[in-house]
């Protein structure tokens, strides 16, 4: 599709050089028909088509290009037809911007078998039996053709395959999806990896049939871009397999759009692994990491080359009074700040701290009262959309590695409270 492709515009020349002595950190627009987002770029979550106590006026002040919302809540709530008969996910929920949808895969799979943790920054600490919930209480179980879950709203069982999470992204009318595919853990053996690797290979090579049919069958919608997911967990040789057989697969001319890099990463891990990925996909297609938001993952994953981003933490740290600063994170419902008139994060231009002081937020949290949470989610999505906007700057005018070494160095410092 070269109307709603992905146009690579500047190297990130700078940085050290993958093995084939080609940068892979850059800059880059994806067209879609509700406007460009230009990358590297960060990507608001709203899971039930809100970004969760905001207006969506607000996202788009602060710079939001895209939200991204899931498959699988709104399947069950309010079901994926009645969001078509709206017009599809920007209308229903008033975004006018572009929108994504994750495949419900996730979802499925970590709600309903009851994995606690699965994420990497979360995922240190825990034990397999944190991981692996007993066989009785599971509400997931996967077989070659998709999975069976219990949803965790109502008990009532679901079964969810490549087809189904197509049919479902389609009626959702988001225009970035994903292709169903199965999340494993760090936990699961390589042998596991292996057999599910491939049976996430073969639910694409579906995906992208499906997506084909759709696409036809509902020639009047706007095109929606279909992304792959990567999946290999740690392992090398896998990750590269699992990126050349998704970047290379077309199934009746069908080809996917773009690539999601998915599943437990460690942190020390991530720009490794992103970039064994981004050596083997095509370079003119897009590139999505989900699920990061520290400033440090971020240069790295840019770095190793990814483009766009999504993760739910700026919102859910921020209703927990967490507020994200260059100064590192701190917790405004701290009692040293019942008296501290500054505004929240001196120097940001976003409207809470433009308006805002640090008393009242400690004042709002202690109060337990809603704009609390409003307050603090529009600055944490404002800190990260905003710092990823910035590193595309630093690309694009060729200052990357002095304000990654700056940004860093502070962050690190964490001295937030003196500033
Ligand atoms: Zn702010």
């Amino acid at each position: 599709m070269e109307l709603f492709g992905f146009e690579k515009r500047t190297e990130l020349t700078e940085a050290t050089p993958s093995r084939s002595g080609q940068p892979l950190g850059r800059t880059g627009l994806i067209k879609t028909p509700h406007g460009d987002i230009a990358t590297p770029a960060f990507v608001p979550v709203g899971t039930k088509a809100t970004v969760k106590g905001v207006l969506p006026e607000a996202i788009k002040e602060i710079g939001a290009q895209a939200v991204l919302a899931n498959a699988y809540h709104l399947f069950l709530q309010p079901g994926a037809d009645i969001v078509d008969e709206a017009g599809g996910l920007g209308s229903f929920m008033n975004w006018s911007r572009a929108t994504y949808t994750d495949s419900g895969g996730f979802q499925v799979l970590s709600l309903g078998s009851g994995f606690k943790k699965v994420l990497s920054e979360e995922f240190s600490g825990s034990t397999k039996a944190d991981t692996h919930v007993a066989k009785k209480e599971r509400l997931a179980f996967v077989d070659d053709d998709g999975v069976t879950f219990r949803s965790h709203l109502s008990g009532k069982k679901h079964r969810f395959t490549p087809e189904v999470s197509m049919r479902i992204q389609h009626q959702l009318g988001a225009d970035i999806i994903f292709a169903f595919d199965e999340l494993t853990t760090l936990m699961n053996s390589r042998e596991y990896q292996v057999e599910s690797l491939e049976r996430t290979r073969k639910w694409a090579m579906r995906c992208l049939a499906e997506h084909k049919k759709l696409t036809e069958e509902r020639k009047v919608k706007p095109y929606q871009q279909l992304f792959g997911v990567i999946q290999g967990a740690q392992y090398e040789d896998l990750r590269r397999k699992a990126a050349r057989d998704l970047g290379s697969m077309e199934v009746d001319g069908q080809s996917f759009d773009g690539f999601g890099i998915g599943g437990a990463l460690e942190k020390e891990n991530l720009g490794k692994i992103v970039g064994w990925v981004c050596e083997e996909l095509p370079d003119n297609k897009a590139r999505h990491l989900l699920g990061i938001s520290e400033p440090d993952d971020f240069f790295a994953a840019i770095e190793a080359g990814a483009d766009t981003f999504d993760c739910v933490n700026p919102s859910r740290t921020a209703r927990n009074a967490a507020i994200y600063s260059p100064d590192g994170r701190f917790n405004v419902i701290r009692a040293q700040f019942r008296r501290d008139f500054r505004p929240l994060v001196p120097g940001c231009t976003c409207y809470t701290c433009t308006h805002y002081t640090r008393a009242y937020m400690h004042h709002a949290f202690k109060a337990k009262e809603m704009i609390a949470s409003t307050l603090a989610t529009i600055h944490n999505e404002h800190f990260t959309v905003t710092l990823v906007d910035d590193i595309r700057k630093s690309i694009n005018e060729g200052y990357y590695l002095e304000f990654k070494e700056q940004t860093l160095r502070r962050f690190k410092e964490a001295n937030w409270g003196k500033k």
